[in-house]
């Protein structure tokens, strides 16, 4: 039988590598590894864990360029993003382990009669479940709060992005960390409830689409495990009419960009002003008929393939089926004649209520427009998805956009810039877009046992 754990590489659909999925014996071997070096963890210093964190951050930056080049190989990304995104995982480790001794230090409470403190504790084994669109980024915004609190984690990767899970397991080894603080698993999506069944786990976290993230909430309610969910969004970038215009009309179409459209807080709904709106499609077109789309490795590259060919037919046919129910097609929406997962650049506007596209999340380089005749309505527009994860506004008046932040139903808004990730900021979101914060000090505290301890 074929194993579905494999790199493919997208700029040239290529099968590279292809890996065995582990036995039910292997995965309890690995198991029995975790629980294990949980018990002698969990115990070892916070100073002690710092300096782990520190040196993996090192050794990312050392291996900067053969870890960029590996996750362009294996699902496309610009090789220059790569090396961003593995800057951006040495910042999170970094953020933990200077962070990390005093984020956990008991804190004192200040109760009407005796006394208390909040001590916290590692919960034991964590299974997380990741996705391909930042290969390393995903694993390191689960893992590193959680060996910082004192966790093992088990790491199940998605099955296109085999090689950068198993770079991040040598990463661990190689910065000295115990055999079974971090564990590489192969095991396919739905294979998982078993694992999540295992009384060793005790807390599983998903990054990836509504679908797998009901399929582990469900299995991990079912056993009573703590869980997170961080899944997908149709951000909305709204443009008042007293916004900069070029840097929003950047921030818009730049921003999309990124990833290939790839990504959970790309501003997938631009919702601009009447009263700006010629002005800001104009300028948005012109941007868009400049995008280079070619080899991710080549540094003059803006768009490169996407993470694989049923990535690339799935986004095509959202974007006919958006067509047929009425958008209308200002350009792209077609193959582009070359070997690889590519698509063309695609700007549609038009997008009315009852359009599929109104309300899911088109996961590629996918350019939508939305003309709203005031804030009212662009607020309505805003928050017509399931989804709730990011989203900004651009205005030149901060307290009209603040005003205007309250009232989008989301986990993060940016003003006058595209939503970000960065470690000391909570990341999530609310409504479909999934529960629970990563990075920040919230993401510590959602992998630990917040204990009281009352003294009468
Ligand atoms: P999937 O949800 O299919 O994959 C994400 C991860 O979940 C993979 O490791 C996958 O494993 C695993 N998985 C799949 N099915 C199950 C299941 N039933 N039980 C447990 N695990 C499962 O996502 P896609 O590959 O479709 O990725 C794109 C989607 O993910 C986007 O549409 C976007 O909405 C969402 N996403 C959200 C992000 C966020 O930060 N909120 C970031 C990135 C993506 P396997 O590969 O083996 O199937």
């Amino acid at each position: 039988k074929k194993s579905s754990i494999r790199s493919v590489n997208p700029y040239t659909n290529e099968i590279v590598r292809e890996f065995t999925e582990m036995s039910a014996e292997v995965i309890e071997e690995k198991i029995i590894t975790a629980e294990n070096t949980f018990k002698v963890w969990k115990k070892t210093p916070l100073n002690e864990r710092a300096k782990l964190l520190h040196k993996i951050a090192a050794i990312m930056r050392e291996k900067r360029e053969s870890l960029a080049k590996l996750a362009t190989l294996e699902m496309g990304k610009l090789y220059r993003e790569a090396l961003g995104e593995v800057e951006l995982c040495a910042k999170i480790f970094d953020y933990y382990a200077d962070n990390g001794e005093e984020l956990l230090a008991d804190k004192p409470l200040d109760p009407k009669i005796g006394e208390g403190y909040v001590s916290y504790e590692p919960l034991g084994i964590h299974l997380s479940v990741q996705p391909w669109n930042f290969p390393f980024y995903q694993l390191t915004r689960s893992a590193a709060p959680s060996v910082m609190a004192g966790n093992t984690v088990l790491l199940k990767h998605a099955s296109n992005v085999p090689q950068c899970g198993l770079a991040m397991e040598e990463i661990f080894l190689e910065a000295g960390a115990p055999e079974g603080l971090y564990t590489n698993l192969f095991v396919p999506g739905r294979n998982i409830e078993s694992i999540v069944a295992d009384d060793r786990i005790k807390l599983v976290s998903l990054t990836g689409s509504e679908a797998a993230g009901a399929s582990i909430a469900a299995a991990a309610g079912k056993y009573i495990k703590r869980s997170t969910l961080e899944l997908g969004g149709s951000d909305p970038l709204i443009v008042l009419d007293d916004a900069n215009l070029d840097d929003a009309v950047n921030a818009a179409v730049y921003g999309r960009m990124h990833n290939a459209g790839q990504v959970c807080i790309s501003p997938k709904r631009v919702i601009v002003l009447r009263e700006i709106a010629e002005e800001f499609e104009k300028r948005a077109k012109s941007i868009f008929s400049s995008l280079k789309v070619g080899d991710p490795m080549d540094a003059q590259t803006q768009v490169p393939p996407l993470s694989s060919e049923k990535a690339a037919e799935e986004i095509l046919s959202q974007v006919e089926k958006a067509v047929a129910e009425g958008a209308t097609l200002v350009s792209g929406g077609k193959r582009i004649d070359r070997p690889g997962a590519f698509i063309e650049p695609t700007f549609l506007k038009d997008i009315k209520p009852g359009n599929s596209a109104y309300t899911e999340e088109i996961f590629g380089p996918v350019f939508m427009l939305y003309v709203v005749k005031d804030e009212a309505e662009a607020i309505e527009v805003a928050n017509a998805t399931p989804f709730g994860l990011g989203g900004s506004i651009f205005s030149n008046d901060i307290i009209r956009a603040k005003k205007l932040a309250k009232s989008i139903d989301s986990g993060m808004v940016f003003i006058n810039k595209v939503t970000e990730s960065l470690p000391e900021l909570p990341f999530g979101g609310t409504k479909k877009s999934g529960y629970g914060k990563e990075l920040s000090p919230a993401g510590i505290y959602e992998v630990v046992n917040s204990k009281l301890v009352y003294i009468s």
